[in-house]
């Protein structure tokens, strides 16, 4: 029996087993046996009854005494009474209770024993477990796989108990030849325990083996990440790239019209960029730094030096009021060198010099996508197209369904049905097909067992008082559902339902909505690891004139061409340095001669979408810039592929930051500060958070804070900033700030990043506990950017000990390393993740935290053996060669 031996070959486990299993996606011996234990206990020996409360639980025995129901108005308790064997005067029997759970009392009986399991708490004279976990001893032969040793407590599993799952472990052990684990190690990370690993692990002798046992088989899982990750990087160093080779007089000029100096760290970070450029294989580094520390200005030196190369660079910022902000700046500094820069974001497209380069693409773009809503550049959305516009009209509509709406649906084959290629075709075929008559689409994405969309249902027909009808969800998904599934059995030949009777609809509430959707959908085989980084995944679509740049794209890219000399010489006056947002990677942007790529604040794009600006030949060189500090056993692995330059300092006379916590009843306090800072001629940020509620509500709540606030600050100029403003008002209002016309805006998030208004000096944050806090750290970044001591109030009504512990980081210090420290303390890794971790393999017993020192033996390892031997030649490295064979799911050439 091999590891990847299915359990249905297995004669012995019951069908209905199989299922429950399957349910779990154990399908293979491996998939059971490296489904690990989420704790042990003791049952050795167990110990006596505690007399008091205790802090952690405990593992007890004892002999049900007695049991009884109780019920209090609709709550049922169930209670059972527990003595501890050879009991004697002082021991005290402990009471088992279960709120609501009917079935327990199906299960306990006076007389039997019981292991439970969880906190003793006091209640009067008597000393409870509620909601204890817990197994009835039987009297079987079986009593020797669940008592009297170290026993596996699994993740609960439905249908599947504790008792079942162990039995069969236990007994598929006893039948596997070798039960190591399945990844090898190097002598290195060898700690003598791989043989029968995975026994050891599910049925330690003792607590030692136990520990050296999770050990080896962490450092197997940590070991593939590391090998994966280093094959990436190798990978990517081993591309065609150029050197760009300067003697850095452009950069030297701007730096030295600045009005300051370089510190040390930004130097050094400079000339780390300025090596990679100089050599030939593609650089591909991280740059990373608190906010404030001064990254752009380092990109713009880096940008310098690429375009003194004779290359171009482009600047992908993930909003638009950042793009528009670089391209100010950018411009401000660089105008005066003659260098040429152009904008491409969604909204606006400009440059500061004629535009030949863009010209012929754009009239293009204007003949064929007629007039609809991506001529401007943007996505299809409702900003271009224009929000003021009075769109709608009356009509009879499911109280879910709005006029002019647009819907991201998504919706699943039955039984998670996999669809074949032709399939695939088909589903696409007939989404497209009547796109322009009952919907326009946007974005399609078929995958393997599910359907995305993205799609603004169209005017069906006008009724007798002249409303407009439009096509209904339900009426367009049946058509699409029941058109396919006929076409799809008839090719495979069989008669099976398709589709899952329901579906899944979201209505785009801002523009943001639509863009993240947007991306999601067209990203999504490449996030799911359906498709590799760099091949082409055909059941994704969108509109014309971003597939006609793509399907451009893989063509030069086919090619392996460069334009030609004679083109670049007719680009002679073609921008040097292209700033823009993700509209960079769909617009009809041509770039003539890519040299550097940056990426500012790279853990709003995803993926594939860094995959997307880099992919050409020859490959660009690569800066990713971050300002969310991540503690560092992180960044070898989610930024593992990368080498990563610091700015650990920062810039001198900066003004302090002084962080206040305030609770509700005091904001008077706060606002008489505020309006002594406003009449000293600063600026300040009010930020509020806002939940996802409906589009009108959010409005409203936004309005409602606005006016309370422009009360409390009047005569003090105050405006309204939000995601649902249109992109050219956010820009006025952003202007108007700027140029101190207003002295306070009212705002959500959108101001989270990149903001660098050098005047504001307070930021009140409402509802504080409601943010993370790095995102409170990012908020805060706002202020603190000038000479002036700042001030940020952390408001909050809760008084928690959770919250109070939160903010109280963000008082202590601003060191956001620190602070991201704190942060994974308190929340774990994943919401700091975020889609950064998509691309990762998965880990199912290693803890990027509390193995830290782990990752770093296993990252050292993998470094070093690619190092030594890049190919894995050596007959002695064959066996490692499995580990980075590209895997579904588990390919990443580029982490974000
Ligand atoms: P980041 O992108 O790292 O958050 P920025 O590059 O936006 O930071 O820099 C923040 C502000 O600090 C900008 O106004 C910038 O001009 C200024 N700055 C950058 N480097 C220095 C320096 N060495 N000394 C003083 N000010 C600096
Ligand atoms: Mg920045």
């Amino acid at each position: 029996m091999e590891l990847d031996t299915s359990l249905e070959e297995l004669s012995w486990i019951p069908r209905p087993r199989i299922l429950a299993l399957r349910r779990l996606a154990l399908e293979t011996v491996g998939d059971l046996l490296t489904h690990y234990p989420r704790r042990h206990e003791d049952r050795r020996e167990f110990r006596g009854f505690p007399r008091e409360e205790t802090i952690v639980p405990v593992c007890l025995c004892g002999e049900v005494a007695k049991t009884r129901l109780m019920r209090f108005g609709g709550r049922k308790i169930f209670e059972a009474v527990l003595e501890e064997s050879g009991a004697h005067a002082l021991s005290q029997p402990l009471t088992c209770r279960w709120f609501n759970l009917h079935y327990i009392q199906k299960m306990i009986a006076t007389g039997q024993r019981l292991v439970v399991f969880g906190r003793v708490k006091r209640k009067g004279p008597r000393l409870l477990i509620d909601h204890p976990e817990f197994e009835v001893i039987e009297d079987d032969e079986e009593i020797l796989i669940h008592f009297r040793r170290i026993t596996p407590i699994y993740p609960a599993t439905e249908g599947l108990s504790q008792r079942v799952l162990r039995g069969l472990i236990f007994r598929l052990l006893e039948q596997v030849s070798v039960a190591s684990a399945e990844v090898p190690l190097p002598a290195s990370l060898s700690n003598g325990e791989d043989e029968n690993a995975l026994r050891k692990i599910h049925f330690p002798e003792n607590d030692e083996q136990l520990r050296k046992v999770r050990d080896h088989l962490v450092l197997g899982e940590f070991f593939r990440m590391q090998m994966q990750i280093a094959s990436a990087r190798a990978q990517n160093s081993a591309r065609i790239g150029c050197r760009h080779p300067s003697r850095g007089l452009l950069a030297e000029q701007f730096i030295a019209a600045l009005p300051f100096v370089f510190t040390s760290a930004q130097q050094r970070v400079l000339n780390e960029v300025k090596h990679d450029l100089q050599v030939a294989s593609p650089m591909n580094r991280l740059l990373q730094g608190d906010v404030g520390s001064g990254k752009t200005v380092v990109a713009i030196a880096a940008m310098l030096l690429a375009v003194e190369s004779g290359s171009q660079a482009a600047l992908m910022a993930p909003t638009q009021i950042l793009a528009e902000q670089h391209y100010a700046v950018l411009r401000s500094w660089l105008d005066p060198l003659g260098i040429r820069i152009g904008l491409r974001t969604g909204a606006r497209q400009e440059d500061n010099a004629p535009m030949s380069l863009f010209a012929d693409t754009e009239s293009e773009f204007l003949g064929s996508a007629g007039c609809q809503p991506a001529v401007s550049g943007s996505l299809p959305d409702t900003n271009a197209s224009g929000i003021t516009e009075p769109r709608y009209h009356h009509r009879r509509l499911p109280h879910f369904e709005r006029p002019w709406a647009k819907y991201a649906i998504r919706f699943s084959t039955r039984n998670r049905r996999s669809l074949s290629e032709r399939a695939r075709d088909v589903v696409l075929e007939s989404i497209r097909r009547w796109d322009g008559r009952r919907y326009e689409l946007f974005a399609a994405c078929v995958m393997p067992d599910h359907v995305h969309l993205l799609i603004e249902p169209m005017v069906e027909r006008q009724n007798e008082s002249g409303n407009s009808i439009f096509f209904s969800l339900s009426k367009i998904l049946q058509s699409i559902k029941s058109f396919t599934a006929n076409r799809i059995n008839k090719i495979e030949k069989v008669n099976e339902p398709v589709w899952e009777s329901e579906s899944f609809d979201r209505m785009i509430r801002s523009e943001s909505d639509l863009q993240e959707k947007f991306e999601y959908i067209t990203r999504n085989p490449w996030d799911a690891g359906i498709a590799k980084p760099t091949d082409d995944y055909p059941w994704v679509w969108y509109p014309a004139s971003r597939q006609e740049e793509f399907a451009a794209g893989c063509r030069e890219r086919q090619a392996g061409s460069l334009r030609s000399p004679a083109e670049q010489a007719g680009n002679e006056n073609a921008p040097h340095i292209i700033v823009g947002t993700h509209a960079l990677l769909y617009e009809g942007v041509n770039f003539t001669h890519l040299g550097l790529a940056v990426i500012d604040e790279q853990h709003k794009f995803g993926v594939a979408q860094r995959a997307k600006l880099t992919s050409r030949e020859p490959a660009p060189d690569v800066l990713v810039m971050t300002a969310t500090p991540i503690p560092r056993t992180l960044t070898m692995t989610i930024y593992g592929d990368l080498e990563i330059s610091t700015i650990d300092e920062m810039p001198r006379g900066r003004g302090e930051i002084i962080t206040h916590l305030l609770t509700g009843d005091q904001l008077g306090e706060a606002i008489t500060f505020l309006r002594e800072q406003l009449s000293d001629g600063r600026q300040a940020y009010i930020v509020y958070p806002l939940i996802d509620e409906s589009e009108k509500l959010e409005a409203k709540a936004a309005a409602k804070e606005f006016e309370t606030w422009q009360e409390r600050l009047r005569p003090f100029r105050c405006e309204l900033l939000h995601g649902r403003i249109a992109s050219p008002d956010k820009q006025s209002i952003m202007q108007r700030f700027r140029a101190g016309e207003t002295q306070a805006l009212i705002s959500t998030t959108v101001i989270e990043v990149g903001v660098d208004i050098p005047n504001a000096t307070v930021m009140l944050i409402e509802n504080a506990e409601r943010f993370g806090l790095s995102q409170l750290h990012q908020l805060r970044g706002r202020i603190g950017r000038g000479a002036h001591t700042s001030h940020c109030w952390l408001v909050t009504s809760d008084k928690s000990v959770e919250t109070m512990t939160k903010l109280a980081v963000l008082e202590k210090t601003t060191n956001g390393f620190e602070i991201a420290e704190a942060d994974w303390e308190l929340r774990g890794p994943g919401d700091l993740l975020g889609t950064a971790q998509s691309g990762l393999p998965e880990l199912k017993l290693g803890d990027l935290r509390r193995d830290a020192a782990l990752m770093r033996k296993a990252r050292q390892a993998a470094l070093e053996l690619l190092e030594n031997d890049p190919g894995l030649n050596g007959p002695e490295n064959q066996r490692f060669r499995d580990l980075i064979v590209e895997r579904q799911g588990q390919t990443f050439s580029h982490v974000s």
